[in-house]
């Protein structure tokens, strides 16, 4: 079936309060939506800039779309293996402006097909868990934070941790006096060896599922080490972007983030799940903020692969949803049974 149009629109969309992590604050959304179409069919995706780990920003991915949309059009949807490696040798890196093509590409194939995309990537779920994230603030605020998402249902939490350690571990000590669901926690890169060695030995008392990226990209040694002085599960995170990383993880890690803004979409992240598989790690779909586009993305790859973890709250922060293509319930992420992504435009971006 043969793409006829490709088209994109900048969002902006301002959160409902700042949100804080070890790596910075952000106040606003600012992303892409493309929508690409056939005569019968259209697809939606999204690319979530992240200057700090991804490396790009809105205008360089709307250049990126630029140059990528003689690529695709004129181009057969069946053929998009052949599509996206034809846009990997014309630019490497700016992932997420090729997730957005992917997830387009990959919607109009399950409508194709006549079923959700879950199914087209295996179907293995139907619905899956997925953690509420609790960012860094005062303790106080953490714990206040908490327990509203407990209230709307989280069977999980994250919590950011990774700039303070004394902080952190008080953080999680006062959080874990409100609830016993499960604790994941997330240092973004922020910490040394020394001081994650001290932390996670100090919240392992109250229960800690995993640790994401204590340490900053490059320090891979050090992770092995650090796995190996601490109880707790260690999961890479912003070390691991594609299929190659993760054979540098191997051994050193017990799990693996797959987040479709760095791996450049569903084609590769296929690949990364088979990688991280037979290694016999742990995986978990994360996400960047964005709107139900890229979140219903990553829950039909989360659901078909049947991935160990979700992370997949990135709408929750936004003050607006632009888009449907999700439900919510109880801790749960649920598809539509509708063929494709099953997106729907809330208010006319396009
Ligand atoms: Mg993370």
């Amino acid at each position: 079936m043969e793409i006829i149009s490709m088209d994109w629109k900048v969002l902006n969309i301002p959160l409902k309060k700042p949100f804080k992590i070890a790596l910075g604050t952000m106040e606003n959304y600012e992303g892409v939506v493309v929508k690409i179409c056939t005569e019968e069919f259209c697809g939606y995706g999204e690319a979530s800039p992240s200057p700090k780990i991804v490396g790009d920003t809105v205008q360089s991915i709307v250049a990126s779309l630029k140059r990528f949309k003689p690529l695709v059009i004129g181009q057969h949807v069946e053929n998009y293996g052949k599509i996206m490696e034809e846009i990997n040798r014309n630019m490497i890196h700016n992932s997420s402006a090729k997730a957005a093509i992917d997830f387009a590409l990959f919607d109009i194939l399950a409508q194709m097909a006549g079923m959700p995309l879950k199914n087209l990537l295996g179907g293995k779920k139907e619905r899956i868990e997925t953690s509420l994230t609790v960012d860094i603030s005062s303790v106080e605020r953490s714990v206040k934070h908490a327990e509203e998402l407990l209230e709307q249902g989280a069977k999980v939490l994250k919590v950011k941790i990774g700039l303070n350690p004394d902080e952190d571990i008080e953080r999680i000590k006062e959080i874990r006096k409100i609830t016993d669901v499960r604790i994941r926690v997330d240092g973004n890169q922020g910490y040394s060896l020394r001081q994650a060695v001290k932390v996670l030995n100090a919240i392992d008392k109250y229960e800690i599922e995993f640790a994401e990226q204590p340490l900053p990209v490059g320090r891979e040694e050090e992770m092995k080490i650090l796995r190996e002085k601490v109880p707790v599960a260690i999961m890479a995170d912003e070390s691991v972007h594609n299929s190659h990383d993760i054979l540098n993880l191997i051994g050193k890690v017990d799990a693996i983030n797959i987040k479709l803004m760095k791996s450049g979409g569903i084609y590769e992240a296929l690949k990364m799940a088979s990688i991280a598989r037979a290694a016999g790690m742990k995986i978990m779909v994360g996400c960047m903020i964005e709107t139900k586009v890229g979140i219903a993305a990553g829950t039909h790859f989360a659901l078909g692969v049947g991935v160990d973890y979700a992370d997949l709250d990135g709408y929750w922060d936004l003050k607006e949803q632009p888009f449907d293509g999700l439900k919510y319930e109880k801790g749960y992420n649920y598809v539509y049974d509708k063929p494709g992504l099953g997106i729907k435009e809330l208010s006319s971006i396009f």
